[in-house]
């Protein structure tokens, strides 16, 4: 039985209503009757049985949402209403807050602390910032010669299949409807299998904030079926994804196919640099907590830790100090710092590469999977660190740090970049001169001067080298989903 501690009865109404698929305004049954389970990874208790699509589902998706955006009303939407529809959606989450809070925490996993100061912030956030930009979008006008003229018009790229992860399940799905309809393209989501239940209430939002039919559709599944169906669907103009670089390159080659456009924000192995004047006072909590936040699945954690030589005891001692006072639980608990893994597949990955750190011979200075009800992996701190153990190249995506000591600034910043990845590096100093000059050397897309894991929906965030291209939030993420037009006018 689900534990209905701190619960809002709304959720637990929720929980025992059927999970259909979103399509069409309407609420549908998978077509060949596929379902399944979504579990609570705090308890391993089943939490709700949820509609499965598959091809055909897919297909039906990918008409309505075709033609809503062909011959719907959508289109015929002036930009102002595009945007209050946006604005209204944006009060239903406000109004839902707690309810989208606890599914995301019972779903994921993750403490509601976190759901309620930083997730749901930031996913009403960005449906309130591109609701901005619907009535602010213009193009250009280019007076070619004294014949001509010429404009551009950026119109919306069309059907958009969008493919998001379960680390961040409600704010990955704002971040990609919110440019996509600012924009006046039509979606179909797909949220990752682990953690279905905040999207399908946000679609009973959709509904309720009266956005015409067809023009967001929310599809539960699984990647190789429903994702992979959306991804060679002939009717899908471009597929958004976030996900791992592997499951990337497959979305990237199949959209070749039918010549998709694509945008991919892919994974990471950040590194997070402690410099010789760093005040060590913000920097080790800030590296820590860089690392830690969201149980460490976060695609940008700062899994690297570089410490000058002649601080690395002091800084490892603290480190090691704070993982011993992270309170693990289940994250319905106010008072509950790190709630459990995703998933008992995701419990057995990251265990796994623990296991793989000490036996490739670094020292586990704290940490470790925990056994019992629910997979929790304890703030895990590794040293005697080479940079070409597995643990110090791979991607974990758990609560594990490596960290390890340097000898000069050249040498750190070359071990910073020699990773395939370039999502995200963080600087730790108090010399504004050294900021400036290692953040323009530094190969990624984010970098965090004396803080970490800071997004707004006004600042653009995504991957350099194999952490992918294309950019979400801030105006860069309009370009995401709008194509240009010049039209020339012979005078
Ligand atoms: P994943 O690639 O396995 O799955 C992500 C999504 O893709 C899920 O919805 C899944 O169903 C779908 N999918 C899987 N295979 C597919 C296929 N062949 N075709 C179409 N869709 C498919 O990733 P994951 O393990 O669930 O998520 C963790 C990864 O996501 C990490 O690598 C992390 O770094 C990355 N991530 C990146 C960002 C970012 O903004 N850069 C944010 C969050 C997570």
């Amino acid at each position: 039985m689900i534990k209905t501690v701190n619960l809002n009865p709304k959720v637990v109404e929720f929980l025992k209503e059927p999970k259909k698929l979103y399509i069409n305004g309407e609420w549908r049954e998978s077509i060949e009757g596929n379902t399944f389970e979504t579990i609570n990874p705090a308890t391993g208790e089943v939490l709700a049985t949820v509609h499965e699509a598959r091809e055909k589902d897919v297909d039906v998706a990918a008409e309505a949402a075709f033609n809503a955006f062909e011959g719907g009303e959508w289109p015929k939407i002036s930009a102002y209403d595009r945007s209050r529809l946006m604005h209204k959606l944006a009060d239903l989450m406000e109004r839902d807050f707690e309810i989208l809070a606890q599914l995301d925490t019972l779903d994921n996993g993750k403490s509601i602390k976190e759901m309620n100061s930083s997730d749901l912030p930031g996913a009403i956030e960005n449906l309130r910032y591109f609701a901005g930009w619907t009535t602010k979008m213009t193009g250009q006008t280019i007076p070619v010669s004294e014949s001509y003229f010429n404009y551009t018009r950026h119109e919306p790229v069309g059907v958009v299949g969008q493919i998001i992860p379960w680390n961040f399940p409600i704010m990955m799905a704002l971040w990609k409807i919110a440019p996509a309809i600012a924009t006046g393209c039509t979606v179909i989501l797909k949220p990752a299998e682990q953690t279905p239940l905040s999207a399908l209430y946000l679609a009973k939002l959709v509904e309720e904030a009266g956005f015409p039919k067809g023009v967001i559709n929310i599809i539960n599944g699984f990647g190789k079926t429903a994702g992979d169906a959306l991804v060679k669907h002939p009717k899908v103009n471009k597929i958004a994804f976030t996900g791992s670089t592997l499951t990337g390159q497959s979305i990237m080659k199949e959209a070749a196919n039918t010549m998709k456009r694509v945008t991919l924000e892919l994974g990471g192995k950040s590194p997070n640099i402690i410099l010789p004047d760093a005040d060590l006072d913000k920097a080790i909590p800030g590296v820590f907590n860089g690392i830690m936040v969201n149980q460490g699945e976060v695609c940008c954690a700062g899994s690297r830790v570089f410490i000058p030589d002649d601080l690395f005891e002091e800084v490892v001692g603290k480190m090691k100090a704070y993982a011993e006072e992270v309170k693990l639980g289940n994250g319905l608990d106010q008072d509950t710092d790190m709630g459990p893994l995703v998933s008992e597949r995701q419990f057995e990955v990251v265990t796994s590469y623990i296991e793989k750190g000490v036996e490739e011979g670094a020292t586990l200075l704290v940490g470790g999977g925990q056994s019992g009800e629910g997979y929790f992996v304890s703030p895990t701190v590794f040293t005697d660190v080479d940079d070409n153990m597995t643990i110090a190249k791979e991607e974990i995506f758990g609560p594990v740090v490596v960290a390890m000591p340097y000898s000069s600034i050249d040498e750190v910043v070359e071990r910073a970049n020699a990773s395939p990845y370039g999502l995200a590096a963080g600087l730790w100093t108090e010399n504004l001169k050294n900021a400036h000059k290692i953040s323009n050397k530094l190969k990624a897309g984010s970098i965090w001067v004396n803080c970490y894991n800071l997004t707004n929906a006004a600042v653009p965030f995504g991957g350099f080298k194999e952490s992918g291209f294309g950019r979400e939030m801030g105006s860069y993420a309009l370009n995401n989903y709008t194509e240009v037009k010049s039209v020339w006018i012979n005078l």
